[in-house]
């Protein structure tokens, strides 16, 4: 436990059950003090969450719906934890979605339709919930988003998630511009391979694992707890110098060639 968020108002995006990554960042944050208010698209992933929540004696501020897909849906959300909470400090972006057959076979065959529907969801959401979050941290505060490696090296079956991800990445540097003279910083973890349920939707899960404890500096695979804890640092004071990052946290497989 430690004082770092003590008074802070941070909004999760993206808990579907205890593999999620923002489950792990959840942890991370409550263990730090922050007051958290949580999003989710489906139903069955808020009562996964209510359940986690009890489980592990976490008391959320709030438990608001939200699917990145509607403008109306954002812009709902926002406005109720606008009302209900005021002012926000941090903002979580764990959100991501692709068809699962395009997470497969060759990248040329992606469809016009798989294309835009994991760019919409994977990389826009973070600038349609940065434009609404924004609104609402009057104090400043951090946003920060889950990249993958893919962004960056032709990853098997990573495919139209990888074209997503660079798209995020982009966004996080036009954005951390774009907020940071209102004391906004914007930022991403590039996390190893987990399993969770969207790592399920990509072929070929296991490949990645076995190739992180062989190569990495480190020989063995991060967790959730991992990533959640170098979003904590981003969310907290400690990085006051740091926007517009794209943070590793892989055993350091990235420097390998
Ligand atoms: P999860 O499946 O646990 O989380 C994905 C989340 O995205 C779910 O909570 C889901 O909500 C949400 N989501 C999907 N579509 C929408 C939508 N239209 N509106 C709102 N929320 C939506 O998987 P992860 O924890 O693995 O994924 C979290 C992030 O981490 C993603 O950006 C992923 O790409 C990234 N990442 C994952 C890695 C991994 O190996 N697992 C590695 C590096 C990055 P719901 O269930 O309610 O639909």
């Amino acid at each position: 436990m430690s004082d770092l968020l003590k008074g802070k108002n941070i909004v999760v995006m993206g808990v579907a059950n205890q593999r999620s990554i923002a489950w792990g960042i959840t942890k991370s944050l409550h263990n730090a003090g922050a007051n958290l208010i949580f999003t989710n698209r489906q139903e069955r992933s808020y009562k996964k969450l209510v359940k986690l929540l009890e489980e592990n004696g976490i008391e959320a501020k709030l438990i608001v719906t939200c699917d990145v897909a509607s403008d109306e849906s954002i812009q709902s959300a926002f406005s109720e934890i606008k009302d209900k909470v005021g002012v926000i400090h941090g903002l979580v972006h764990s959100v991501a979605f692709a068809n699962k057959e395009e997470l497969k076979g060759e990248y040329a065959d992606t469809s016009r339709d798989g294309f835009l529907l994991a760019q919409e969801i994977s990389a826009y959401s973070l600038v349609a919930v940065t434009k609404a979050a924004k609104e609402l941290m009057t104090e400043g505060g951090s946003i920060v988003t889950q990249t993958y490696l893919g962004a960056e090296r032709v990853i098997k079956n990573y495919n139209v998630m990888g074209v997503a991800k660079a798209s995020l990445e982009a966004s996080v540097r036009y954005l951390a511009e774009d907020v940071g003279k209102y004391g906004i910083r914007v930022n991403a973890v590039s996390a190893g391979p987990i399993r969770t349920l969207s790592a399920k939707g990509v072929s070929g899960f296991n490949e990645k694992t076995s190739v992180i404890t062989e190569k990495a500096p480190l020989r063995r695979n991060i967790d959730q707890d991992q990533v959640g804890d170098a979003t904590l640092f981003f969310m907290s004071e400690l990085s006051r110098g740091i926007t517009g990052e794209v943070l590793h946290v892989d055993s350091g497989y990235h420097i390998i060639g």
